[in-house]
């Protein structure tokens, strides 16, 4: 079977994929409504959130468009924390709406400092919001959210985090950390196919939201919101992804989050470990490196592309390469949601045998 080992879409396990089989049902129905608010109730355990929760179709990018446009208006400055390539994604989309972006960009590998965004904040004493990465996946790096996020409220601004690679897979309390709009995307942690994101909002993001002029029709948090008080969605979902999620979440909560935190950490480290073990480097900061993906330096002499073409033709594993200025530097492991040590032992065996063939000839054994 094929080792899918990149950081979103994963694998899913096949009680989720059955699931996405079922006939369809009204989704004005009495039997979508019992799904909705099931589902919901659960993904506020796994937020750890007394907060709304949404769920909107779209992929994680949509959600990180929602939470700017329902919360900003056009000439807010807010504070991007970028550390990555989806940290730049996030802030060119609060660009596009009218947002003057007041940009704090970390070199790529790097965790942000919390101490850098108190600096940050106390020279932009007029941003409105601030927005951060949780887990950077075109890096592998975690953020310290929990350190960052008393920075953020302390100064009283709304922080807004992109969890899209971390919830599910990575200890995040949502209330605990009184982050005000976290989103987070089905394809990554939850074992389920994409086509939905799942996105919580605070009380200040409410109030954030009743004042925000941003263009919002498709995404606007007030209709969903009060079509969900009827268990609806305000237009027609992937009705087929909420069965897979109904499954995903059942099976989530059975396993525990205390315990799949601690699978994501020993798997992490395990990847780490075997990386190393075969004489080749992380890209990341090791005290930051993410627990649901690994990125790894290229040493001199090898060649990724045809690495990931050896892996795939002839071990059925399939690894992430580089994004934009990282294309042809490092390679990337994903190991979130449905994953153990037995994926991993197999992604670095095959690595041991094809690093030699893409040019690689330090690979100790
Ligand atoms: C996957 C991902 C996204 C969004 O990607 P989509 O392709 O739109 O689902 C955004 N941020 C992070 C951190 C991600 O891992």
């Amino acid at each position: 079977m094929t080792q899918l080992r990149i950081p979103g879409p994963t694998p899913c396990p096949p009680e989720v994929l059955k699931a996405m089989a079922w006939p369809m049902i009204d989704h004005r129905g009495p039997e979508y409504k019992k799904i909705i608010f099931e589902v919901t109730d659960k993904l506020k355990q796994v937020f750890q959130t007394r907060n709304d929760v949404l769920i909107l179709t779209c992929s994680g990018t949509g959600g990180l468009e929602a939470a700017v446009v329902n919360t900003l208006s056009p000439g807010d400055r807010v504070l991007s924390v970028s550390i990555g390539a989806f940290g730049d994604r996030w802030a060119n989309i609060a660009r596009e709406f009218g947002a003057e972006v007041v940009a704090l960009d970390i070199e790529w590998g790097k965790a942000a400092d919390p101490e850098a965004i108190r600096q940050a904040i106390m020279s932009n004493p007029d941003v409105s919001a601030v927005m951060v990465t949780h887990n950077e996946t075109s890096t592998g790096v975690t953020n310290d959210l929990g350190t960052i996020s008393k920075v953020v409220k302390e100064s009283g601004k709304l922080l807004l985090v992109d969890a899209i690679s971390s919830l599910s897979s990575i200890d995040l309390p949502v209330d605990d950390w009184h982050c005000d709009v976290v989103v987070s995307g089905s394809q990554k942690g939850w074992m389920v196919p994409p086509g939905l994101v799942m996105v919580s909002i605070s009380t200040e993001a409410w109030e954030a939201h009743s004042k925000a002029k941003m263009p919002h029709f498709y995404w606007d948090f007030t209709k969903g919101k009060s079509f969900l008080e009827k268990g609806q969605n305000p237009w027609t979902p992937a009705v087929s992804v909420m069965f897979a999620l109904s499954v995903s979440l059942e099976m989530m909560l059975k396993e525990g989050l205390p315990n799949i935190f601690a699978r994501h950490a020993r798997i992490g480290q395990m990847t780490r470990e075997g990386i190393k073990a075969l004489g080749l480097s992380l890209f990341a900061e090791e005290s930051h490196a993410s627990n649901t993906v690994t990125s790894v330096a290229a040493p001199e002499g090898l060649d990724i592309k045809k690495l990931r073409q050896i892996l795939q033709d002839e071990h059925q594993v399939v690894l992430a390469g580089g994004q934009q200025r990282l294309d042809g530097k490092i390679f990337r492991i994903g190991h979130l949601g449905l994953v153990n040590e037995d994926d991993i032992k197999a992604v670095i065996s095959a690595l041991k045998v094809a690093l030699p063939k893409a040019g690689f000839a330090g690979v100790k054994q």
